[in-house]
């Protein structure tokens, strides 16, 4: 005797196995993540970083502390700022904690030079939340770890 119920799991079983089997033989959905980079969508908008002109290594930050006060999750924990020799601001130290970032892009859109800008960086895999904490200015010098590079990646850094 057939149990109540039979038929419609079978035929649920049989609608299942026909997704598998056509999966079989179409396009695959996954990739081999950490392998092959996590494609990203054209509009997508990664950490923030600071824009470096790259010989010169320099930037366009004026020390005027909007990107700090603009965030809405305290992700820029450190900004110091001092006065130059013309009595203007310049920043000393930065540090975003892509932790805390929602990559809202307030500090982007707010910032009166342009000086920071989305990275299309996707890949923000670590395995300590201290290493999402990215010093991107110590002393008025642009650090090596003005891009997230948890994973090395630095590829999709100008991108
Ligand atoms: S993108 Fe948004 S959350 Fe991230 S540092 Fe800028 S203002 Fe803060
Ligand atoms: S808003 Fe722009 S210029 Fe002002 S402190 Fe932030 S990065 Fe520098």
């Amino acid at each position: 005797m057939i149990e109540r119920g039979f038929w419609r799991g079978f035929g649920s079983l049989l609608t299942g196995l026909g997704v598998t089997f056509k999966r079989m033989f179409g396009k695959n959905a996954t990739i081999q993540y950490p392998h092959v980079p996590v494609p990203v969508s054209p509009i997508y908008r990664g950490p923030v970083r600071l824009i470096a002109e790259e010989v010169a290594s320099e930037h366009k930050c004026i020390g005027c502390l909007a990107c700090q006060r603009i965030c809405p999750t305290h992700a820029i924990p450190i900004l110091t700022v001092a006065k130059n020799e013309q009595n203007k601001n310049y920043p000393v130290d930065f540090v975003i904690d892509d932790a805390l970032c929602c990559f809202c892009g307030l500090c982007v859109d707010v910032c009166p030079t342009e000086a920071l800008e989305h990275t299309r960086i996707g890949d923000m895999a670590a395995t300590s939340q201290s290493l999402l904490r990215r010093e991107i200015l110590h002393e008025g010098a642009i650090t090596s770890d003005n891009f997230p590079t948890s994973t090395g990646k630095k590829e999709n850094k100008h991108v």
